[in-house]
């Protein structure tokens, strides 16, 4: 099973669930998104590429944070861009 070479990349924990969360760029410009993703370099969150504006696929593409995790409850996945893998954490 191929390993992702950009663990070493996780830099913040889960947020704080008390905390109000969304796209903050879609928040800001009023528009509406499916799923969030998490970026596991600045806790940056973003919509998914199901939603109108690929504001995680954005953030990647912005910063070069190569991490993402699903922030939708119960879902225990991520994603590397540059590698194309897809991520399971243990919990
Ligand atoms: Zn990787
Ligand atoms: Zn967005
Ligand atoms: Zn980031």
């Amino acid at each position: 099973m191929p390993t992702c070479s950009h663990l070493d990349r996780i830099t913040t924990e889960a947020p704080d669930p008390a905390q109000p969360t969304g796209c903050q760029e879609c928040l800001e410009s009023g528009a509406i998104w499916v799923h969030l993703r998490r970026c596991l370099t600045c806790g940056h969150l973003g919509c998914c590429d199901s939603s109108t504006n690929k504001h995680a696929s954005r953030h990647y593409e912005a910063t070069g944070h190569p991490l993402i995790a699903s922030h939708q409850p119960g879902e225990n996945w991520g994603w590397c861009y540059p590698e194309r893998l897809f991520l399971e954490f243990a919990r």
